[in-house]
């Protein structure tokens, strides 16, 4: 065996390729074939949306298992602004858990994901809105800096940047910047500080990827003259891994579980239909790369490496992929002696993973708590073991933080594993474990990346990592793990989680709004978190001067690490409406700590932590409300009851079998959650009841339903129909169709400010037909739109009063905006 000493050049941080700290991959003899196939082909595709879920699995896949490509997904945004299936996280948390799931669905088609900075800051009707909120120079700017960093070899967008307006506003955003950034990506002009981190690159062409869905109808596309498109042929079977590529799709796609998104793959042939935007057309109508070198020839001094490979998958031993390792650490070798290149790290990268996969090189670094704190030493376990005949040394331990511990050279003989110890200090110098894009306050449209290195990663950075060096037959080859954390689960088995750095302190605020309806003093809870063993401060809320509290600071000591105590404070108002930022402070030998800690744990993704600053809002409301007894009704969930109830109102939650004639007397008010006459089955045979109850002169308030199925098809007591209109900007202007009504009037005032400060919608699915019972009372439009009037619909029946209305309390109320407190008031009082 011919033997070639290269030497450890110093490891590179490779931003692109975090290793996330979850069960460690063991690849078997025909997924570690197919990387060896993959590092034997250099060609490039990105695809480009705007949300997790947008992504076409099925082309992913294809690209990546079929053809080879390194392949990426770029979604714009990381999906805060939908709704959660899986939990109550929303907004940037909800945003986490979807970063999660897209790096899921990655590990299984085989791609890699990327982000912008850009929020998905909730609907937007059209680019024009979606760009006013976006910072579109931002988000330009960072589409360019992936290309220029992915060097994508092919663009393919999820949507048309030709039709805005016919889907979500961030979907033909997307398609717009990308195109943009098709041609600005090699124009020096154009974010020339990029440049230092990388380098200008043209792709070679560009597409969208259209399917029926844009054509109308299935029998519409059938029918559609396509022969102008690229059509690949993704209904592969591939036999080595005994799935289809739908299967394979299928899979990937149901991690999307916060959205529901489960999926069933399918077997047989399948087309994929790509319409060139920019660029070159193939001649090959099945062929992506045609005119693109996507062999090792198109890297200097590439060519042997090619050479070598294409031997190593012809001699390729399935029950003996260490027969491989020679001809491998040939080719590492020769990558090393490459000048930098763009493929260079990537491939080195693959081939490590490679390397250590056909000798069933297994290395761990497992740390002996999940959360540690700065200052604290950390005991770890490091485990090396090489399981073929091919002779090894552990050469070296690096680990970062750098160790105390000094470390012999191991032999790694086959199939005996190495224990080492070894402790190391947390310095502050290593921040907090958190994710990176949530560590600065952003905009509504943006998150806050100071660091233009960072921008794209679409994972937690992690610093605390050991570099094993471990020479193979003569090579030096380091190999990089994070420090992990794993426990033996009595039902799930095997647990792996990430190693967390925690604050010492953390605090949370019980109640992340307070209403004060009166100025009557509140108690307001704050729950203190021990990072560590043995702590002792003083906690304090902050509050301006015209707020009292009592006490001013609370002393408190807990002597076991992750121990929790709660304590009170009494909280009074000051009399004039007002909405402040309370923030819950520990001071601590001299140091300020202000974060809560928000632990995420699902089964799908790893687990996550996110620090956020220890704040609540405190709202003195001006508002006026009656002694009216409310039930109210969930439909599929919100968190309208504790709001009301924050208002001072006595309310209770009542299931559907609780609605009885007898029952309902107890109350004035019946209010159905959001939803509820879509999801709530037993409604259907309820109505007759509650419909005599609004009759006999109480009041009825009905939330937003959407137009899936009804449970029964008379939702009112009058004709009414549920449409898409909508207000998505929640600043338009609310015009007072019957000002002089009691719903505008008593007890409240509602003047045009109680409009100010809304959130994300003014609302949504409002009916556009009505019986004239009804009385719109407000309008509105979004820009471009005829005014909408169904967003609040009062009819007489009979004594009472039904209501339907699509206006969005269930999110304005939760976040505290007092104007809508203000009008839910007067509704809750109509007589
Ligand atoms: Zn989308």
């Amino acid at each position: 065996m011919q033997k070639l000493y290269c030497f450890f050049l110093l490891l590179l941080f490779f931003p692109f390729h975090t290793i996330t700290a979850q069960q460690p991959q063991k690849p078997n003899a025909v997924e570690i074939y197919a990387q060896i196939q993959k590092l034997n082909f250099l060609g490039s595709v990105l695809y480009i949306a705007a949300h997790p879920d947008d992504e076409n699995t099925r082309l992913i896949s294809y690209l990546s298992n079929e053809k080879k490509a390194r392949t990426g997904y770029l979604s714009l945004t990381r999906g805060d602004g939908g709704q959660n299936l899986v939990g109550p996280e929303l907004r940037e948390l909800l945003g986490v858990i979807r970063t999660q799931e897209l790096i899921e669905a990655r590990k299984i088609d085989g791609g890699e994901q990327f982000f912008s900075r850009a929020n998905d800051f909730g609907y937007s009707k059209n680019p024009d809105e979606t760009l006013a909120i976006w910072n579109k120079d931002e988000v330009l700017s960072d589409v360019v800096y992936i290309i220029r960093k992915f060097q994508p070899d092919v663009i393919i967008n999820r949507f048309d940047a030709r039709s805005p307006g016919t889907t979500h506003g961030h979907h033909t955003s997307s398609a717009m910047l990308s195109l943009e950034a098709f041609e600005k990506s090699n124009n020096p002009a154009f974010y020339p500080d990029q440049l230092n981190l990388t380098q200008l690159w043209q792709a070679k062409r560009i597409f969208f990827n259209t399917s029926w869905w844009f054509f109308g109808s299935k029998e519409k596309f059938e029918k559609a003259d396509k022969s102008g498109l690229l059509n690949l042929k993704t209904g592969i079977y591939y036999q080595s891994l005994g799935k289809s590529n739908q299967e394979i799709a299928a899979l990937s796609r149901s991690r999307h579980q916060s959205q529901g998104f489960g999926n069933t793959g399918v077997r047989g042939e399948d087309d994929e239909f790509l319409e060139l935007l920019k660029g070159e057309m193939p001649k090959d109508k099945t062929n992506i790369f045609e005119g693109i070198d996507t062999s090792w020839n198109r890297v200097k001094g590439g060519k042997p490496i090619g050479e070598l490979l294409a031997n190593v998958e012809k001699n390729f031993d399935f029950k003996n992929p260490s027969a491989s390792i020679p001809e491998l650490l040939n080719v590492y070798c020769l990558l090393e002696t490459l000048n930098e290149n763009h493929w260079k790290p990537l491939k080195l990268e693959e081939i490590r993973k490679i390397i250590a996969s056909c000798s069933g090189l297994y290395l761990e670094a497992v740390a002996n708590i999940q959360e540690t704190t700065h200052g604290n030493t950390l005991k770890i376990k490091i485990e090396a073991i090489n399981r073929s005949a091919i002779s090894m040394q552990l050469t070296s331990l690096k680990t970062y933080p750098e160790t105390n511990s000094t470390f012999p050279v191991y032999d790694l003989k086959n199939n005996s594993s190495q224990s080492i110890d070894a402790e190391l200090n947390i310095p502050q110098s290593i921040g907090y474990t958190q994710p990176y894009w949530l560590t600065e306050k952003g905009t509504v449209g943006m998150y806050r990346v100071d660091d233009q290195k960072n921008i794209g990663i679409p994972d937690i950075i992690r610093q605390v990592k050991v570099i094993f060096n471990v020479t193979i037959a003569g090579t030096t080859i380091p190999f990089e793990r994070n420090i992990v954390y794993k426990y033996n689960d009595d039902v799930k088995g095997e647990v792996y989680k990430p190693l967390d750095i925690v604050p010492e302190i953390t605090t949370s605020i019980t109640d992340k709004v307070v209403i004060f309806n009166n100025d009557k003093t509140k108690t307001v809870g704050v729950t203190i978190k021990s990072g560590k063993d043995a702590v002792k401060g003083d906690l304090q809320l902050e509050l301006p001067e015209n707020w009292k509290i009592n006490p001013k600071s609370i002393p408190f000591s807990l002597s076991k690490k992750g121990e929790e105590q709660t304590v009170y404070f009494q909280i009074t108002p000051p009399k004039n409406a007002t909405e402040i930022t309370a923030k819950s402070i520990v001071l601590m030998d001299g140091q300020r700590f202000d974060k809560e800690q928000f632990n995420i744990n699902y089964d799908h993704i790893s687990k996550q932590q996110v620090l956020k600053p220890s704040e609540a809002k405190f709202i003195k409301l001006d508002i006026k409300i009656g002694n009216e007894r409310i039930a109210y009704i969930m439909g599929a969930g919100d968190e309208v009851p504790k709001s009301l109830r924050q208002m001072g109102y006595e309310v209770t939650i009542l299931k559907p079998e609780e609605i009885t004639k007898q029952r309902i007397s107890d109350f004035n008010v019946i209010i159905t959650g959001i939803r509820a006459y879509n999801t709530v089955q037993a409604l259907a045979f309820k109505q007759d009841i509650l419909f005599d109850f609004v009759k006999e002169g109480h009041t009825m308030i009905v939330q937003y339903n959407t137009m899936d199925e009804f449970v029964t098809p008379n939702i009112a007591p009058f004709p009414l129909k549920i449409s898409r209109d909508r207000v998505t900007d929640e600043n338009a202007r609310v015009d007072f169709l019957q000002p002089d009504h009691a719903v505008l009037n008593y007890p409240n005032k509602i003047t045009s400010k109680d409009f100010e400060g809304w959130k994300q919608e003014q609302g949504l699915y409002y009916p556009n037909e009505w019986d004239k019972a009804f009385t719109p009372i407000l309008s509105s439009a979004d820009k471009g739109e005829s005014a909408k009037k169904g967003a609040l619909l009062i009819a007489k029946y009979g004594k009472g009063n039904y209501v339907y209305t699509g206006i969005s309390f269930f999110r304005e109320l939760p976040e505290g905006v007092s104007g809508a407190f203000r009008l839910m008031a007067n509704i809750i009082s109509l007589k």
